[in-house]
């Protein structure tokens, strides 16, 4: 069955996109590493490097999820600085929380939409969101939201699925829309949520479109690395 996710009006994205999350939160750690055949750990470890994250930091975790960034920000930040972990879901998030806790953290966690941050302006040295903006409704909302958040001289960091080199494309659309759906229902009994994984991929603006939306989003100094042929990109935008 076909997901259908082209066809649905915005204001029904939401919904889906919490059906989803809600549906694959106990398997997503074990699907990330399936699906990706490990490297997401790869792309997080990288956005962990160029996030440099240094003792004392205030950093925010969007779409945290299960807290792979905000547990590599904590190791970092130490006990002078402040790691949120938010989400808008809750299933994700509790499986984020315990996680954090098994791992001997106990950090600060909320429940929110990226859209409508519960923070005060300019308090955050880093905001993060790591395979979450793709599934925003108005992306140019949520970013004008983390730059808000970000104090002056703050960085924005932006890990998402993008583009990948032209001519890996054919072989790319096999794997996502014949693979992946069928992964989905192998291990989590579910290939409608990774139906909509592939479909969220293929529709998510391109490197340079999306430095573009941080920069109209008042972010400077914009730039974007590629990560496995541009299979996934991270971007970086500074508020000055
Ligand atoms: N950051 C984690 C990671 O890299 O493993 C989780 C990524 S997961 C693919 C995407 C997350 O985005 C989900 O947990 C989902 O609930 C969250 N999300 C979707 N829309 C959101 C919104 N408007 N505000 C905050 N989080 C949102």
């Amino acid at each position: 069955t076909h997901f259908g996710f082209e066809q649905v009006a915005e204001s029904e994205k939401a919904g889906r996109v919490r059906g989803v999350f809600s549906s694959v939160a106990q398997k997503y750690d074990v699907m990330n590493d399936l699906m990706s055949a490990g490297m997401h750990r790869l792309w997080k470890r990288f956005t962990v490097e160029l996030a440099n994250v240094r003792p004392g930091e205030r950093v925010l975790d969007v779409a945290g999820g299960t807290a792979d960034l905000s547990l590599a920000f904590a190791e970092r930040a130490g006990r002078s600085g402040q790691v949120w972990l938010t989400d808008i879901n809750h299933s994700m998030l509790s499986v984020g929380r315990d996680r954090t806790i098994n791992k001997g953290f106990l950090l600060p966690v909320a429940q929110c939409d990226a859209e409508k941050l519960p923070f005060p302006d300019n308090h955050f040295d880093l905001v993060t969101v790591a395979f979450g903006l793709r599934n925003m409704t108005h992306k140019d909302v949520a970013l004008a939201e983390m730059r808000r958040v970000l104090r002056p001289g703050g960085r924005l960091l932006v890990l998402e699925f993008s583009h990948i080199w032209k001519p890996l494309s054919k072989a790319y659309d096999v794997y996502s829309f014949k693979v992946l759906p069928w992964l989905g229902k192998k291990v989590a009994n579910d290939s409608a949520s990774y139906q909509y994984l592939a479909e969220s991929i293929r529709m998510h603006p391109d490197q340079p479109t999306l430095a573009g939306m941080l920069r109209a989003a008042g972010l400077d100094r914009v730039e974007y690395f590629n990560l496995a042929a541009g299979a996934v990109a991270l971007h970086r935008g500074y508020k000055l």
